[in-house]
Parts: C-alpha cells; sequence; structure tokens
C-alpha cells in the first residue's frame, strides 16, 4: 500500500468532522482507540458538574429538583438519546446500568409473550454476546421456565426461520459484538423474530453514538444502551432503555420503583406505573452522573449540523478500513490477523486483531507508548475508532506503534506479561 502519513495529514484538513475535536480533553501523546470502553472527557463536563454542585445541589439544595430540572432530567437526556438511535421524543429514559436495564426489559418481554403464547419458552442469543446479557439472560430463563440457546451468527436466521421457530419467545442480541465488532442486520432479524412470533431486545452498547441505528425502521420491540462508551458520559455513566411505542402500556417494570410510579409524590401503598417508557425509572436518579452524561450525550449531537451519525458512520468505517488495510500491508508476517469484518455492513466502529501468543503483552506495550486499545480474551487486540475525537494521522501512527512493538520483539519483556484486574 502506497499510503504515506501526508496523505492521512490531507485526510484530515478536508475533513468536515475534524472541528468536533475540539470538544475533548484528549491527554498530550496519547492515541486513544479505547472510547468502546470508556469515551473521552468531554471540555464541557468538569464546569457542568462543578456547576451542578457547587449551585444547584450546593446552593439550591432540595429545591433544585423543580427549578434545575433534576426530576425530568431521565427524559431529557433520554430525547436527546433517542435522536441518535431512530427513536421518537418520550420513548427512550436514561436509568441504571445497562444489566438492570436488560433485566427489565426481557422480563417485561417474557411477560409478554408468555401471556400471550406460553408455549414459548426460548430466548435465543449469541455464543459471543457480553457475558453480563448471556448472565442476565440466563438467570431470567430459569426464573420463568425457560432456556437460553446460544447460537452462532450465521446460525440466527436458519434457527428463526426453522421448523423450531415456533418455541422462541425472544431474541436477544447485541448490535455490534464486543469482541469482534461484527454488527447484525437489526432489520433482517427482527423481521425473522417477528416472523416466528417472537419478540427482538437489541444492546446497543457499542452503537449509540458509534454507527446509525433506527431502532423504529428495523421495527425492534426493546433496546438497551450504555452511557459511558461512545456516548461519552464518564465511567460508570448511566445506561439507557426503550420500549416501541406499540407496548407502551403493555410492558411492565419487575423493578417497581417509586421513581417509575404513575404519580411518585402521592405515596400511596401501591404501584401504578407512569405512562410509556417512564415505568423504567426505578429508584432516585443520580444527578451528577446525569450531568455529566448530557455533556457526553451533547458532543455526538454536535455532529447534526455536520451531517450526523450518517456522517460519522463514514467517517468511522473510513478509519476501520484505513486500519485494517495498513496493518495487513504493514504488519505483514508477524502473525497478526485482521477479526472484524472487512465488510463495511457487518463491521461496528472497532476493529480487532488475533494473535496466537502475546496478545496481552502486544497491547501493555502498546499502552506503554501511548497507543490505548485493549485486550479481550483469550487473543483480542481490540482497537475503537471514535470519528468524533480521532485523526487519520493517529489511525497511522497506530499502526506505526504497532509496527514498532511487534517487528521489535518489545512486547517479550517481561513486565509487560503481569495481568491487570481490568484488561
Ligand atoms: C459494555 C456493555 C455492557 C455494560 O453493562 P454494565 O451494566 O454497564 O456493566 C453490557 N452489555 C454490552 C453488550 C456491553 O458492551
Amino acid at each position: 500500500m502506497s499510503l504515506t502519513r501526508d496523505d492521512c495529514a490531507a485526510r484530515d484538513r478536508k475533513d468536515p468532522l475534524a472541528p468536533l475535536r475540539e470538544q475533548f480533553e484528549l491527554p498530550h501523546g496519547v492515541i486513544y482507540l479505547d472510547g468502546n470502553s470508556l469515551g473521552v472527557l468531554p471540555r464541557e463536563t468538569p464546569a457542568r458538574v462543578a456547576q451542578v454542585i457547587a449551585q444547584e445541589w450546593g446552593a439550591d439544595l432540595i429545591r433544585s429538583w423543580n427549578s434545575a430540572g433534576w426530576m425530568t432530567l431521565p427524559q431529557r437526556i433520554g430525547d436527546k438519546i433517542a435522536r441518535l438511535v431512530g427513536a421518537g421524543a418520550g420513548e427512550l429514559v436514561v436509568a441504571d446500568a445497562t444489566s438492570i436495564n436488560l433485566y427489565k426489559v426481557l422480563a417485561a418481554a417474557l411477560a409478554m409473550q408468555q401471556a400471550d403464547a406460553p408455549g414459548r419458552t426460548v430466548i435465543v442469543s449469541e455464543r459471543s454476546n457480553f457475558p453480563t446479557d448471556l448472565y442476565i439472560a440466563d438467570s431470567l430463563a430459569q426464573q420463568h421456565g425457560c432456556r437460553l440457546e446460544l447460537l452462532e451468527p450465521e446460525e440466527l436466521l436458519p434457527r428463526l426461520q426453522g421448523p423450531h421457530g415456533a418455541d422462541v419467545a425472544l431474541l436477544m442480541l447485541t448490535h455490534v459484538n464486543y469482541r469482534t465488532g461484527r454488527m447484525h442486520d437489526m432489520a433482517a432479524l427482527t423481521a425473522a423474530a417477528h416472523a416466528a412470533g417472537a419478540t427482538a431486545v437489541w444492546d446497543l452498547a457499542h452503537s449509540a453514538g458509534a454507527v446509525a441505528v433506527d431502532l423504529h425502521a428495523a421495527n425492534a420491540d426493546f433496546a438497551v444502551g450504555c452511557g459511558y462508551k461512545y456516548l461519552n458520559g464518564g465511567p460508570g455513566a448511566p445506561a439507557f432503555v426503550w420500549a416501541h411505542p406499540r407496548h407502551a402500556d403493555r410492558f411492565r417494570q419487575p423493578l417497581s420503583g417509586w421513581i417509575g410510579h404513575a404519580a411518585p409524590f402521592e405515596f400511596t401503598p401501591d404501584y401504578r406505573p407512569a405512562p410509556g417508557i417512564a415505568r423504567y425509572l426505578c429508584g432516585t436518579p443520580p444527578i451528577l452522573s446525569m450531568a455529566a452524561l448530557e455533556c457526553g450525550v451533547d458532543t455526538v449531537l454536535a455532529a447534526e449540523p455536520l451531517g450526523g451519525m450518517a456522517a460519522l458512520r463514514s467517517k468511522s468505517l473510513e478509519m476501520t478500513r484505513l486500519f485494517a488495510d495498513l496493518v495487513e500491508s504493514r504488519c505483514a508476517g508477524h502473525g497478526l490477523r485482521v477479526v472484524s469484518p472487512r465488510d463495511d455492513a457487518l463491521r461496528g466502529s472497532q476493529v480487532c486483531l488475533a494473535r496466537d501468543d502475546g496478545a496481552y503483552a502486544i497491547v501493555q506495550a502498546l499502552i506503554g507508548r501511548g497507543v490505548i486499545g485493549d485486550f479481550r480474551a483469550p487473543d483480542v487486540l481490540r482497537f475503537g475508532f471514535t470519528p468524533l475525537y480521532l485523526r487519520f494521522v493517529d489511525v497511522w501512527d497506530a499502526v506505526e506503534q504497532l509496527h514498532q512493538v511487534v517487528a521489535s520483539g518489545e512486547w517479550c519483556d517481561a513486565r509487560f506479561a503481569a495481568r491487570a484486574a481490568v484488561t
């Protein structure tokens, strides 16, 4: 490949999304390829959180629940996220963690299925889905007398369309696989699930803010997603949850807390769910975390005048394609295999490499050089590309560092071998 670093710099100069990088507090000397695990700190966030602490909490105290709109933050930020995932206003709220929201929607979807079609007892998912999704689904399946069935991606459609499709209650998938970056066809799988009489639940953890998602066009039933990855909401930021409006007054909330009550401040002894998605709130919203999340979501919405998610997606595809091409040409002969799909339609916003040995140590050596990706067991080097703040020269430089690490054998140094708790 004859591309040079100057060609990458030229691409940056022509990139209409380049100014969006100014929204972030990027540490010097770091190329950050882990925004799919923890997004970068937005410039606005420290001041906004400080203001919430000093003014809204410190000075205004309890009055801020009304005067600063604390009570409606889950809906206000929810409406903003809705714009990024093809949902309507009032259909999505910010609440709890992704794991917990998954519990809530799976319980609701299973209850609806068991009321309509008690014979359906299978939750179908993907074997390499993110573990929390599988653990939560398995736990719910056990509680409801159901069973979780795990398949390979190419087995999903035949399973739904096959003769036994009639026993499937739910299809639960993560749109973009956390380890390989492989992206499912949400519309096709949802349609197949519906044709089989099943309900489709989507986890958008690696999609929201990263790839174009259109929940309505795909006719999905339920969705959850994560605030601290591509939405830049900060470590442990609250997650979000969506239900298609056709289910709005039917689905229930297994964690029937008072904030999801129709009238929390009537303090009645009986639970009456709030209309629509608001019933998916449970306890008191974490206001400081919500303030940070809103700043993060705003950094993605800032792309709207520049073409929005479609423009971000096309830059992301260019970056992931460039990274994979450069790895294959410049790191050839060093045992690295690109394991993310090369087909744009099947690839999220990350590129994963695999190596028979040394994957963890290579990632550590790269981090030592300021190129931050991560390692996913057993053999994957994972690199996330956030088009909001990455430049094409960063892609070039990251591959250059990777080449130096593998070509020099630097990763064999003992100091890169010891595994930390978070990989
Ligand atoms: C990151 C991620 C989660 C995170 O769940 P938490 O409850 O925030 O820990 C869940 N599911 C998927 C697919 C993820 O990628």
